[in-house]
């Protein structure tokens, strides 16, 4: 997995709650289609994050996925949130 591949999934996994609210443009929505098209692991973290927001939905509740939980995705794909490279 290179650097840039990693930054690539970064980039991606911090518009993707926007992405799934609907609130990106088309541009930045085909953007993060492409890369989930060839990447697993965003892949993954698309879906656990359209259940927890489709959970969230059944339950009243609002619909952003919460910091905590977003950090946890992070944390689970080693990709510390706002951390630059060591
Ligand atoms: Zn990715």
């Amino acid at each position: 997995m290179s650097h840039q591949h990693e930054t690539q999934c970064q980039h991606i996994l911090e518009n993707l709650s926007a992405y799934l609210d609907g609130e990106l443009d088309a541009t930045c929505c085909e953007e993060i289609e492409t890369h989930l098209q060839s990447c697993r692991d965003c892949q993954i973290v698309a879906g656990t994050l359209k259940e927890t927001i489709h959970l969230c939905q059944a339950e009243g509740r609002d619909v952003r996925l919460p910091r905590a939980a977003r950090t946890r995705l992070f944390d689970r794909l080693g990709l510390d949130n706002g951390r630059k490279d060591e």
